[in-house]
């Protein structure tokens, strides 16, 4: 007999039920009756069965929605009453924290602690932060230079029905960071999870149904990006869609906007550089620099997966950072002791693995690592690469696992050519900087083209700060005020008096 996942009974009580389509306020069967498995990439033992819904189960949840959104029922509902409801949510989520953390680590293979301490905690904060702006978002007063007396002002609404597409690397979170900016500002939701882990967020929907949310304001279709996501960014009925994933799937959804000019927030891949100057605490910079790319596998779109180092601690850097790679317990994120889970799944190692063959065929040198970890699951070896070059595939192009790529600079090397081989790149999502001269810190943080720098320090999100990326990283950011005024529209009102 299989070994059972967990014995925790809510969690095998959750896992064994009908996992179905939640829309218009109600759990329904896909039109086409059609479902799909999840594993857990750990032990690759099946969790459940979930409904595949079609294109045709997209248009029913894109039409509940329009229908909520147009009689007013969360769009109009009193702003307090939006925050009211976010925060039990909050609230909800945070008393089923145990649970959601376990559903969590099996269905995406995180370390179980990660998933209680940053997927939960993160989501529950997100929750809070953004039931605060419901009440918050205001317009402005204006005075108009034309002749005549004037009431001028404008009217922040929300954009309507919005499509929110998420990806696997850390589902819950990624799926109420877009949630909660939305019903915050009274847009309906059609949320659509990675076909890989769609587990949380049934979970959490069913929580917001407890919570008492109207019917049709949010509403969920489990099933493939090719059938049902397609649907949804294509579908004259979305007024925005919200995407956080491949720079790939980001240009599909740049196309299809074009139907309806659907608005379009993108948060995507990165290939972030960070710099370590010979005059950084090593103590602090070697840790963050190593838990940068092997944290969560390396499967974080801000993963610092380019390494620029001082030549004069060049050695002592790459052999602090192979030494924490040797000691990282690569492992099942339910058991206390792992550090690093599995990649998501078996082709997300076959491509990285790929990835680190054509970095060995470029000539890079592998220090650490390169492999794959044999048995159940889908493991591969944290890994670091020297005698990289700007042109190797590797450093171009995002991997998505824990395979870092070192290069060393000496003192020929100014801040703006530092900026440049930081900038030789198509994305512009992060970048950390590790350097005790607080004028070159910030000389460097401002040519850096990247939505994030870090300075001195591994914290690069806070839901007060923007995220979001320059250039092939994507469009718009989230968090703050600015992200949650992206999921409203601006108005302006001229009263001649
Ligand atoms: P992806 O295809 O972009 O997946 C992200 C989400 O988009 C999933 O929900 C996916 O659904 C959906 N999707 C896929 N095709 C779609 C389409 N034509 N229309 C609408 N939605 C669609 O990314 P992936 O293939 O899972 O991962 C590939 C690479 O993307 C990774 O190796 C990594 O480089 C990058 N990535 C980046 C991030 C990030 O946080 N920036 C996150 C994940 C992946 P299904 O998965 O159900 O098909
Ligand atoms: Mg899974």
């Amino acid at each position: 007999m299989e070994k059972m996942p967990t014995e925790d009974p809510r969690v095998m009580g959750f896992l064994g039920s009908p996992h179905m389509l939640f829309i218009g306020g109600k759990w329904v069967e896909p039109l086409r009756g059609e479902s799909f498995t999840t594993e857990n990439p750990a032990s690759e033992i099946v969790l459940s069965e979930i409904a595949a819904g079609g294109p045709d189960d997209v248009d029913r949840a894109v039409e509940a929605a329009r229908k909520a959104f147009d009689d007013g029922r969360w769009s109009s509902a009193a702003p307090a009453e939006r925050t009211r409801l976010l925060l039990r949510l909050a609230d909800v989520l945070e008393a089923h924290g145990d649970e959601m953390a376990i559903i969590e680590s099996l269905d995406n293979g995180m370390p179980l602690s990660s998933a209680r301490q940053r997927a939960l905690v993160g989501a529950v904060e997100s929750l809070r932060y953004y039931a605060g702006w419901a009440t918050k978002l205001v317009g402005d007063t204006s005075t108009p230079s034309q002749p005549g007396e004037w009431l001028a002002y404008t009217l922040r609404e929300p954009i309507g029905v919005v499509g929110l597409i998420v990806p696997w690397n850390s589902p819950l979170l990624m799926a109420v960071n877009k949630l909660a900016p939305a019903l915050a500002a009274g847009c309906m939701v059609v949320l659509k999870p990675a076909e890989l882990t769609s587990l949380s967020a049934l979970r959490l929907v069913q929580l917001a149904e407890e919570v008492g949310f109207p019917p049709g304001v949010i509403n969920l279709v489990t099933g493939t990006g090719e059938l049902a996501g397609q649907r949804l960014i294509e579908h004259s009925g979305i007024d925005k869609i919200s995407f956080t994933g491949s720079t790939a799937t980001g240009k599909k959804i740049i196309s299809a906007a074009a139907g309806n000019f659907k608005r379009v927030s993108l948060e995507l891949g990165g290939k972030s550089p960070t710099f370590i100057f010979d005059d950084a605490d090593l103590d602090k910079a070697i840790p963050a620099a190593a838990n940068g790319i092997f944290g969560h596998t390396g499967q974080i779109c801000a993963a610092g997966s380019r390494l620029y180092v001082d030549q004069n601690v060049f050695d002592r850097v790459i052999e602090g950072i192979a030494e924490y790679a040797r000691a990282l317990r690569v492992g099942n994120g339910m058991e206390p002791e792992t550090d690093i889970g599995p990649v998501i799944s078996d082709g997300q190692r076959n491509r990285v693995l790929s990835y680190v063959d054509s970095g060995r065929e470029e000539g890079a040198e592998v220090v650490i690592g390169g492999g794959r970890i044999d048995g159940p699951g889908h493991f591969v070896e944290p890994t670091v690469f020297v005698n990289t070059s700007h042109r190797m595939r590797v450093v171009r192009e995002e991997i998505f696992g824990p395979v870092l790529c070192a290069a060393p600079f000496d003192e020929a090397d100014t801040v703006d050519s530092l900026a440049d081989r930081g900038n030789d790149t198509d994305y512009g999502l992060s970048a950390a900087v590790w350097t005790r001269d607080i004028s070159r810190a910030h000389r460097l943080a401002r040519r850096l083209k990247a939505g994030t720098v870090r300075v001195n320090t591994p914290l690069g999100v806070d839901y007060s700060m923007p995220f979001g990326g320059f250039k092939q990283s994507g469009w718009g950011r989230e968090n703050a005020r600015t992200g949650v005024e992206a999921y409203t529209e601006l108005k302006s009102v001229f009263v001649g008096l």
